[in-house]
């Protein structure tokens, strides 16, 4: 028996003594056994679930800390067989933001490969059938863990005797699982002696580590074995997901036929899989928008000079700038993440070693932008943006446990006198994010913007772009050449 005094390590079979201790603490014996019932593994070998929702983006949102951006609506069915770690999904994805357009997918993995079919992406088509990432295969079979609960807790290494504990005046009780390297909370309600939530921790470049919740309700007996039909998510507590289940089924009939991977396939960097299992909420917030990013882009930093000693920043799918004065660097955008960052730090040190970077610009705080502006504050940069939006940044690095903060807030318009080169910064009001700036570089005429005119990309977004042209007329400003954080190099305004 468990003493309930410390963790108890146990694999499968132990977990029943777990069961005998708890279900007094719930009065409701039956029910209660479920949420850690091992045999389930065995009764669940695959299990099909049809659902529709909605997705989120928290950190798109049009005001900083403002309502998350809602991306698509979305028709699913995924087949699962836990324990053989083999899955199909197949998505009808309908996207509202950025593009509004609809996509049909299937994905199809194992453990390490897998194959994506169909059209998942606005900036680029598939040609044919193609090999999933490994990142990718992390993030869908962490998600699918994640909205299973009781499936979780069968396949579970090993679980903390359950914690009373009073939430809204409602008692409920915490359990602390182990399951493929990864801790989850469960909250289990008495009342039902069924999960009510599921947290696990997960990288948010922007915050640091931060909880990806899941919430479930309207519980129905499918054979006999209790599921969630409703399903909510949340990032730090921002809405990434609405799901309603419509059917599902056990061991259906066709699954081992439905699940077969490719066997030619090359096997997948285990690191890659660890990275996309670790911000799951990243990934599949990205392919719910029609814009996956499932390879990580830490590395893939290259200079393109635009002008002058003025270099956009490429080699992903997101772009910044950097502009050398004698004195010093500015750098305009930090996307994706921390490690993105850090590459293109040692790349500048390695060429301009006595020009440090003296200011980071964040032209606005959309995740796929700003994620990795914390290296370049951290490495001694002074942080510009504007002052609807600088809270949100204070608010990152108040988290992640940094002081001395160095700040230019854009009130209409600020000069950047460090480098020994004149840079202006200027308001864009725009419908795409409140709280943006551009980067004029008045010697070459060059203005930076991101999101509303690409340069050299075929999709524009005209409300967008003529916002930008209004700004720049406003503040009278002669621009020549315009460079986006999408898009390849330079061109002038469109006739
Ligand atoms: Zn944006």
């Amino acid at each position: 028996m468990p003493s309930g005094k410390g963790p108890i390590q146990f694999r499968r079979g132990a977990l029943r003594a777990t069961v005998v201790a708890i279900a007094p603490l719930f009065g409701h014996a039956a029910v209660a056994q479920a949420p850690l019932d091992p045999s389930l593994a065995e009764t669940v070998e695959t299990v099909r679930i049809t659902a529709s929702g909605q997705r989120f983006v928290p950190r798109q949102s049009l005001t900083p800390g403002g309502a998350p951006k809602h991306t698509a609506d979305y028709d699913v069915t995924v087949t699962w067989n836990p324990g053989g770690w083999l899955a199909r999904e197949e998505w009808q994805l309908d996207t509202v933001f950025p593009v509004v357009t609809g996509f049909a997918y299937s994905m199809t993995y194992g453990e390490m490969t897998g194959i994506k079919d169909g059209q998942d992406n606005f900036r680029a088509a598939l040609d044919g059938p193609t090999p999933l990432s490994a990142a990718r295969i992390g993030a869908n079979f962490k998600d699918l863990w994640l909205t299973n609960p009781l499936i979780l807790a069968a396949h579970s290494d090993a679980s903390l005797p359950p914690v009373e504990f009073a939430s809204g005046g409602n008692v409920r009780h915490r359990i602390a699982l182990s399951a493929h390297d990864t801790e989850w909370t469960l909250i289990i309600d008495p009342a039902t002696g069924l999960p009510s939530e599921v947290t696990t921790m997960e990288q948010d470049p922007t915050f640091g580590e931060g909880p990806n919740r899941v919430v479930f309700s309207d519980w129905r007996e499918v054979s006999g074995v209790p599921f969630p039909f409703k399903v909510e998510q949340f990032l730090n507590g921002g809405l990434l997901r609405r799901e309603m289940r419509s059917a599902i089924e056990v061991n259906p009939a066709d699954a081992d036929s439905v699940l077969t991977v490719a066997d030619d396939l090359e096997p997948g960097d285990a690191a890659h899989r660890d990275w996309g299992w670790s911000m799951s909420h990243l990934l599949l917030a990205r392919a719910g928008l029609g814009g996956p990013a499932d390879t990580p882009q830490f590395d893939n930093v290259e200079l393109l000079e635009v002008g002058p000693d003025i270099y956009q920043v490429v080699g992903g799918s997101h772009h910044g700038l950097v502009v050398v004065g004698p004195d010093g660097i500015v750098v305009a955008d930090a996307p994706w993440y921390p490690q993105r960052s850090d590459t293109l730090l040692r790349l500048l040190e390695e060429r301009w070693p006595d020009q440090p970077v003296r200011y980071i610009v964040m032209t606005h705080h959309h995740l796929d932008h700003s994620g990795g502006f914390r290296s370049f504050v951290e490495a001694g940069a002074t942080l510009v943006a504007h002052e609807d939006s600088m809270w949100f940044y204070e608010e990152a690095l108040a988290r992640a446990g940094f002081s001395g903060l160095s700040a230019v807030a854009v009130d209409g318009h600020a000069e950047l006198d460090r480098i020994g080169r004149a840079i202006g910064v200027y308001d864009i009001p725009n419908p795409h994010s409140d709280g943006m700036v551009g980067v004029y570089v008045p010697d070459t005429r060059l203005f930076f913007n991101s999101d509303l005119y690409s340069p050299g990309r075929e999709l524009q977004f005209p409300l967008s772009m003529n916002a930008l042209f209004a700004a720049v007329r406003y503040h009278g400003l002669n621009v020549e050449r315009h460079v986006g954080s999408h898009g390849m190099g330079y061109d002038s305004e469109p006739e």
